[in-house]
């Protein structure tokens, strides 16, 4: 039976983290987050870090250069040998293409699309109620997520590789929901 090599989109708000912890425990490969990667790199302080920090403040995306050694080097390492659920990653055409040289003899089983629809990730957002989470910035954020993500959904759709799962639903659905999906594509 193949690795279980998966790409995941979904909203901010969508429970991507939730569910990607859960898939990670049951089919014993890592969550690769290259938002967290990034993340724990400038909360480091390393120079690497700092200058990811002033890109992600600003809302840009870090140069793809940059983007493609860190997930090189990450799914070298002997915890990813076995598959991996990669989250952030591929961002743009160009990004899926390199993923897929990175990936080379084990390429991706699927990319599921973890779809909650944009009024309940506000309402869910709102509700969590931190201060700058205006309902403008949030739907700013969902745009920005909606037009980055869309060609590559599609680009995925074309290859037969797009799954799209409901994420709409309690936690223990959602994620029998994915078990199917992932299930269905190893078959
Ligand atoms: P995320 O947590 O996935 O929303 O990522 C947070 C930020 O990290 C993004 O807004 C980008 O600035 C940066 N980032 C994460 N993944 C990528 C990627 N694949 N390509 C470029 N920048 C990325």
């Amino acid at each position: 039976m193949s690795g279980v090599r998966l790409v995941i989109f979904g909203r901010q708000g969508a429970g991507k983290g939730t569910q990607c912890a859960r898939l990670s425990e049951r089919y014993g490969v890592p969550h690769v987050s290259t938002g967290d990667m990034l993340r724990a790199a400038a909360e480091a302080g390393t120079p690497f870090g700092l200058k990811a920090k002033e890109i992600m403040d600003a809302g840009d995306l870090v140069p793809d250069d940059v983007m493609f050694g860190l997930v090189e080097e990450r799914l070298a390492q002997p915890d990813a040998a076995a598959g991996v659920l990669l989250d952030g990653f591929p961002r743009t055409d160009e990004q899926a293409s390199v993923l897929d040289r990175i990936l080379g003899e084990h390429p991706l089983m699927a990319a599921i699309n973890l779809e909650v629809p944009e009024d309940i990730v506000i309402e869910r957002m709102l509700a969590r109620g931190r201060e700058d989470d205006t309902e403008e910035a949030i739907r700013r954020r969902l745009d920005l997520y909606l037009a980055q993500t869309a060609p590559l959904l599609e680009h995925y759709d074309s290859r037969g590789l797009l799954v799209e799962v409901d994420g709409v639903g309690t936690e223990e659905e959602v994620a029998q929901r994915l078990v199917a999906a992932v299930e269905a594509r190893r078959s």
